[in-house]
């Protein structure tokens, strides 16, 4: 049941008789989206503005700027990478730097743009010297991109190296394996690949990369 329908539910069980229940009006940002009618991109922005200051896990200590998410807010294509660097802790921007530099040429392969597809993180604040997120934290950080994957409704999502495919795919099997695979996460089909930092460490994951890559490329102009 959606929560606009819950809510329409608990009015007609008022209307019938049932006085003892008190309803708090849902957040306007779920009700707007659920109706369809709404500036996504606004509403994005509104929550990358409320969860700024969030306390949720330790990551808020290392904070500069909480890197949310950017990109089409309609995008088809959705890419899930880790967490924020250094660079993006400076800028609040997602994939800064040389990493940053080779998915835009990646995406360049593909014949899309940076602006035609979103880019979330499985956390949003920098890990204390690019370690990996720690299961809490990721779990902690996991609502608000479970809520960025809601209001987008991309219809591939391409998840970048092995911390969003084990966070987003529930699994421990390695990234060499799950490449291999198409997935579903909540009905959307998801592919997996490398890293674009994993690339510039070390160049034999280039070409299978570029295989995954061009089964997104199919997928997306196929849609
Ligand atoms: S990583 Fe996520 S949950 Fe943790 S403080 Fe940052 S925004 Fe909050």
């Amino acid at each position: 049941m959606s929560v606009k329908a819950f809510y329409q539910y608990l009015e007609f069980l008022k209307l019938a008789g049932i006085q003892d229940i008190f309803i708090k009006e849902p957040e306007p940002i779920v009700e707007a989206v659920e109706e369809g009618c709404v500036d996504k991109a606004r509403i994005l922005h509104d929550l990358s503005q409320k969860y700024a200051n969030c306390q949720k896990c330790g990551l808020s200590q290392g904070r500069i700027n909480l890197v949310y998410g950017q990109g089409n807010a309609d995008a088809k294509l959705m890419l899930i990478g880790e967490g924020p660097g250094a660079n993006e802790n400076k800028t609040g921007q997602a994939f800064v730097g040389a990493a940053g530099e080779l998915l835009d040429r990646q995406l360049h392969a593909i014949k899309l743009t940076r602006q035609e597809v979103y880019i979330a993180n499985i956390v949003k604040c920098q890990p204390p010297y690019n370690r990996n997120p720690e299961a809490n934290e990721v779990q902690a950080c996991m609502p608000y991109l479970l809520e960025q994957i809601e209001i987008v409704a991309p219809q591939i999502i391409l998840l970048l190296g092995r911390v969003p495919a084990h966070a987003i795919l529930e699994t421990t099997e390695s990234i060499s394996r799950l490449r291999l695979r198409r997935h579903l996460f909540r009905e959307i089909p998801v592919y997996v690949t490398y890293h674009p930092a994993a690339l510039l460490r070390d160049p034999k994951y280039r070409v299978p990369t570029w295989e995954d890559l061009q089964r997104v490329r199919d997928h997306y102009f196929s849609l």
